[in-house]
């Protein structure tokens, strides 16, 4: 019993804040507003990233680079996906998200607890034990279920292949950095290089840099635009897609839909928790309230951050 107790001690301690806190006399912090004490900086989208650097964040070189772009004078101490670091009095080892470039989750081992932070990421599961899991849930409702992604993919490809033998111009809206890279990277798959904004352009010169390879052609009738600019200031005599994981439930006024996130749905995140099977989970982010609520008719303890 005193395992547990422990292991609820700290779990007491986690809350909404500066970002997430883990609060502590030494506090960890997830994604915070300032970066302070010992704080995790998962990945260089804005919403994830300090405004204010009192000490320096953990992040991984790419996301450094990355939110460079963002924040002049950013800076942060660097680590490696899988390797196992002592910093202060925990331990804690990045993993890959599979969200955009340098993007990780942290699993950090303290007083003998495991605490896995997973904020945006695409993962089908973790093979490691973990007591704490303090999840991100953009889409943690059980009525956001992405389809298949190849046949997402597939449809994408047709729907321009079927615009140009019409030659027509093709604008695609995605969110400029992350998604953006990705969609170039399916299309160049498919022997089609569209051109790109400057703002995209800035994010495809760290991807490159770090070696993944995005082809683009000036003269394209193809142009990657950031999503907003598509949605709210559109090119004229273009047709028009938007491709993010939101087109699996709601219908854009100007453009086709095409659901490939960097996020997972709903079933995805189910799956995720039960590779892991976590003695406590902390949702956040989306739908927090809903999701903790589904997890909790599955039996596992959980909460939103929300509500605490
Ligand atoms: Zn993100
Ligand atoms: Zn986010």
């Amino acid at each position: 019993m005193a395992e547990t107790k422990g292991k609820m001690e700290i779990s007491a301690k986690i809350k909404y804040g500066n970002g997430i806190i883990i609060d502590r006399d030494l506090k960890i912090l997830f994604d915070p507003i300032i970066s302070d004490f010992i704080s995790f900086v998962s990945h260089a989208h804005s919403d994830h990233l300090p405004n204010y650097i009192a000490t320096l964040p953990i992040t991984t070189k790419e996301t450094k680079e990355l939110a460079k772009l963002k924040i002049k004078d950013f800076n942060s101490l660097t680590f490696e996906y899988g390797k196992k670091v002592k910093y202060f009095d925990i331990y804690f080892t990045l993993y890959d998200a599979n969200h955009i470039l340098g993007s990780y989750i942290a699993y950090i081992e303290l007083d003998g607890k495991t605490i896995l932070y997973a904020p945006d990421f695409r993962l089908e599961s973790f093979n490691k034990d973990v007591d704490i899991l303090i999840i991100e849930s953009t889409f943690g409702d059980p009525n956001i279920i992405f389809p298949d992604t190849d046949e997402v993919i597939d449809k994408l490809i047709r729907w321009i292949k079927s615009k140009e033998v019409q030659n027509k111009k093709i604008e695609i809206g995605a969110y400029a950095l992350g998604k953006a890279q990705e969609v170039i990277k399916i299309l160049n798959e498919h022997s089609i290089y569209p051109r790109v904004t400057k703002t995209i352009e800035k994010y495809n010169k760290v991807y490159e840099k770090f070696g993944i390879k995005l082809i683009c052609d000036e003269k394209s009738k193809i142009i990657i635009r950031p999503m907003h600019e598509t949605i709210y200031n559109p090119l004229p005599n273009h047709e028009r897609a938007v491709v993010t994981g939101w087109a699996a439930v709601r219908k854009f006024e100007n453009a086709i839909g095409f659901e490939i996130s960097d996020h997972l749905d709903f079933k995805g995140l189910v799956n995720f928790i039960n590779s892991i099977n976590p003695k406590i989970i902390y949702t956040f982010h989306g739908f927090a309230e809903i999701f903790a609520k589904e997890l909790r008719n599955l039996g596992y303890n959980a909460f939103s951050l929300n509500s605490l």
